[in-house]
């Protein structure tokens, strides 16, 4: 079975986690700065409590913060939790980030920040975000933070420039899906010193320090998700994962039941153990991307011209946290390929102002491109580790099932 993500853990991660000494949070905040070139690296447990945290922080509170309407849902339920509203705003169909147009009409004398998603690792034209959010600063007399979520796109650049440094802040999320993972956690960036002291103070008051029990639970969780991704177990996971709610709690908690909720353990300190995966994972971040650049650039080769299949753009500085392309019928497909042994992914699978809670006010026909990258989007493996013969079989596959069912009129109301 080729699974539709896989984390890059191996021994090196295992060792890790397994000692008792060595480097700890600290030093992995460091590394961290210094290979996406912050000055400031703050870690947390998860994202999402980092994201929170920031604008409990600095006093943002009671404001609206703007963000696309096709980001993960956690992004939505930080600025819920910490007092503010959302403002959402449609993705341009693209490449599924923020529609800057729209961006620029969203503000108003209430913004207090921007949180621009780099979704799947395509860089958003920073630039222009800069200088739409200086002219609205300027228009109101108001201070507009900038905060990149780049939880999918961590080294991304535009022209040539990280977009992790091109705000106040950037946002990164650890967990075991993510490009690299601490296990679990989340980390923000900061440049400037006053901003990055008052977030540490916050967070140093606000945290409850990690346990040695927690430490054991996390590398029990680092050893069983290495197991369950490895090739013999990964196709019972997924039965059990499609077949019975035991996985459910895992898979599909905090995201899809309604709730404005974060985990419990959210204030948790980040672990020791977690540091020093990540920081074994940091230092392969370069060859974890170069991999998944490859794989993209194959397959933008190998399915080119398929009628009716939107392929994602190639773009220099893109982190392929996952190659997603929108096709007519992703059931059909995602079926089709799952007969193949290969899972394809559906994230996102869904529009955050057309999903409860924050579907209470939203009009019909509003946020049109989220919803319909929410139900077309379907991503392909790109994983580091995936061999040259598994991408081959891949892209047979998607070329063989595409063959079998050529376009129909569902094609053409899907091209725009
Ligand atoms: C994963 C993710 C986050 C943060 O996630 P946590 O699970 O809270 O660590 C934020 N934004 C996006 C787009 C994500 O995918």
């Amino acid at each position: 079975m080729i699974p539709r993500f896989k984390p890059a853990i191996g021994a090196a991660e295992l060792g890790a986690a397994a000692a008792v000494r060595g480097a700890g949070v600290a030093d992995f905040e460091c590394e961290f700065a210094r290979t996406f070139g912050a000055r400031h690296a703050i870690a947390f447990s998860y994202g999402r409590t980092a994201l929170w945290a920031l604008f409990k922080a600095l006093g943002v509170d009671g404001a609206e913060v703007v963000l696309p309407a096709y980001t993960c849902v956690v992004v939505a339920h930080a600025v819920v939790l910490s007092g503010n509203t959302c403002r959402f705003v449609d993705v341009s169909l693209r490449d599924y980030g923020m529609d800057l147009d729209e961006l620029e009409r969203a503000i108003t004398p209430r913004t207090r920040a921007v949180v621009p998603t780099h979704v799947f690792g395509y860089p958003v034209d920073v630039d222009r975000v800069q200088a739409i959010v200086h002219a609205a600063e300027r228009r109101f007399g108001t201070r507009i933070l900038v905060v990149q979520d780049c939880a999918h796109s961590f080294g991304a650049s535009f022209r040539g420039k990280p977009v992790a440094t091109a705000g106040d802040a950037a946002l990164f999320g650890l967990g075991i899906s993510k490009l690299i993972t601490s296990i679990f956690g989340g980390m923000l960036t900061i440049a400037d010193d006053e901003l990055a002291s008052r977030v540490r103070r916050f967070r140093d008051d606000h945290v409850r320090a990690a346990t040695a029990a927690k430490a054991m639970q996390r590398r029990a969780y680092l050893v069983a998700a290495a197991a369950a991704f490895s090739p013999a177990a990964y196709g019972a996971v997924r039965w059990i994962e499609s077949e019975t709610p035991l996985l459910d709690r895992m898979s599909k908690a905090y995201h899809l039941d309604g709730l404005v909720h974060f985990p419990p353990d959210h204030l948790d300190a980040m672990t020791d153990v977690e540091a020093r995966v990540g920081l074994v994972q940091l230092a392969r971040y370069g060859s974890i991307v170069e991999e998944r650049r490859a794989h993209a650039a194959y397959y933008d080769r190998a399915l080119t011209g398929i009628v009716g299949w939107d392929l994602p753009p190639i773009v220099d500085g893109a982190t392929y946290s996952h190659y997603v392309m929108r096709v007519p019928n992703r059931r059909d497909l995602r079926r089709a390929l799952l007969r193949r042994g290969i899972e394809l992914g559906e994230l996102i699978q869904y529009s955050v102002p057309h999903m409860p809670p924050y579907d209470r006010d939203t009009p019909p026909g509003a946020w049109p491109n989220s919803r319909f990258a929410s139900e077309h989007t379907i991503n392909v493996p790109v994983y580091s580790g995936l061999t040259a013969a598994e991408c081959a079989r891949v892209a047979g596959a998607l070329l063989e099932a595409a063959a079998r069912r050529p376009a129909d009129a569902a094609h053409v109301a899907f091209g725009r």
